[in-house]
């Protein structure tokens, strides 16, 4: 009998009680304060991909002529990247599409590749994806076919509802390209082709071929001496053309050990083409390259932003750069998306060497928990100065979301220090402000030009 009442007790707390924990840190007062200074903060953005505002893509064909469409926000995010995702139909109507799309949502309300961008339908929509209905699916569709038919939406939500102040472009679509298309953007360049320049063959893209940007800077390459000068001066031009930083993605394409490899092996592959080499000449001639442009990155003071984590699993392990790392203590480098899932070996690494900083970019909508608890890690392992964010996405709801979900987490982190009482109140405010600001104006100079907010 007593079990029986206990049973009905539990059952009762269940359908009546809120879903709201007692010791959910987002109901506290601390929470609340800090969540509202950091949310303050005009951000500074250290990695994105917004395109220029035509080229930003999955459009649709509809009834109503092409467009951005709620699909295409859901393409354009991480969804797909693990969760199936409905094309549009070729009737090219909305409601065909969602009879079938709304199905692909039932195994991602957990996953944060799904939960970033909820904040942007609720906060930019007022729509509860959740729980949406087809009515309000479809109106919410007709709402983002209609903002972007100019970039006003685009530039009103990262400017005033994200509260972002500058953001650094990664445009992966045109590496040696360094025009900015925005007056809050930033360029970088992206290295990450760079290190296949054994022949000229390896390119087929004039926005990201060392060769065709030696061309129309009229310089010969020759030998392997000349290859690398046309980095340095790649890096120059890059530099004056207001680039910020270096960038790579090799861990999407090869592991992340690069071996100190010797300019004379690297001269025997240089000048020949693919069709000739081993992979193990291939290795060898990217891992010199890499640690050449280590040394442009500390000669132009342009800091090394890495890709690491998440990408090609066997090879991304952030451990694996540390040779690299500490071989050119001059360099700055930035790991980033805190190493997922190796957040704890990123921390070792910037704890070890103070030419590591930390960028949280991406990390929260990979995994908020891992996120959060990576945020408390870092700060007590590394100073307070050495970590950053940024939204890595493209659409105005990806970039609302991604910097939505990156207030709330480091919110969320900062107050559970203070109430357990491992931080003071004040320097909670301080370091959330350094990470989504200060941090990255310190590590950049250069951005404090570019700052336009009064
Ligand atoms: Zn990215």
């Amino acid at each position: 009998m007593r079990v029986s009442i206990t049973c009905l007790l539990v059952f009762q707390c269940c359908i009546f009680l809120p879903a709201v924990r007692a010791d959910d840190v987002k109901k506290t007062d601390a929470y609340t304060r800090i969540k509202a200074s950091i949310d303050a903060v005009p951000a500074v953005n250290t990695h994105d991909h917004l395109r220029p505002f035509e080229q930003i893509g999955h459009r649709d064909r509809t009834e109503h002529g092409e467009g951005i469409t709620l699909r295409s926000i859901w393409a354009g995010s991480y969804f797909p990247w693990i969760h199936p995702l409905e094309p549009w139909p070729e009737d090219g109507s909305f409601d065909t599409w969602w009879s079938k799309a709304r199905h692909n949502f039932a195994n991602a309300r957990a996953t944060s590749f799904y939960r970033y961008l909820l904040p942007a339908f609720r906060d930019l929509y007022g729509v509860d994806f959740d729980t949406i209905t087809a009515e309000q699916a479809r109106a919410l569709n007709e709402r983002i076919f209609e903002n972007y038919k100019t970039d006003q939406w685009l530039k009103e939500v990262i400017t005033k509802r994200a509260n972002i102040e500058l953001m650094v472009i990664d445009a992966h679509w045109a590496r040696l390209d360094f025009t900015t298309h925005y007056p809050f953007t930033v360029a970088l360049c992206n290295v990450t082709s760079l290190v296949r320049g054994f022949h000229p063959s390896e390119f087929n893209n004039p926005l990201d071929d060392p060769y065709a940007f030696a061309a129309r800077h009229e310089i010969e390459i020759d030998s392997l001496d000349d290859y690398v000068s046309v980095l340095d001066r790649v890096l120059e031009t890059a530099r004056e053309a207001g680039a910020i930083c270096m960038k790579n993605t090799l861990a999407y394409l090869r592991t992340l050990q690069f071996e100190n490899v010797s300019k004379e092996r690297a001269a025997e592959i240089f000048g020949r083409p693919r069709k000739e080499l081993t992979a193990r000449d291939i290795k060898d001639f990217e891992d010199f390259i890499m640690w050449r442009l280590a040394e442009l990155s500390a000669k132009h003071d342009l800091p090394l932003q890495i890709h690491t984590g998440q990408a090609r699993i066997q090879g991304s392990n952030p451990m694996l750069l540390v040779d690299l790392i500490e071989a050119n203590p001059k360099t700055k480098f930035v790991l980033f998306h805190g190493g997922f899932p190796w957040v704890g070996e990123t921390g070792v690494i910037a704890m070890r060497c103070r030419n590591v900083w930390i960028d949280s970019v991406w990390l929260p909508t990979l995994s908020y928990t891992m996120a959060r608890r990576a945020y408390q890690e870092w700060l007590e392992a590394v100073p307070s100065n050495r970590i950053m964010w940024g939204s890595d996405t493209g659409t105005a709801e990806g970039i609302y979301g991604a910097t939505e979900f990156t207030r709330r987490c480091l919110a969320e982190a900062l107050a559970e220090k203070v109430i357990r009482g491992e931080l003071c109140e004040k320097d909670a405010l301080r370091i959330g402000r350094q990470i989504m600001r200060e941090n990255a104006l310190e590590l950049f100079p250069q951005l404090k030009k570019r700052l336009w907010r009064k």
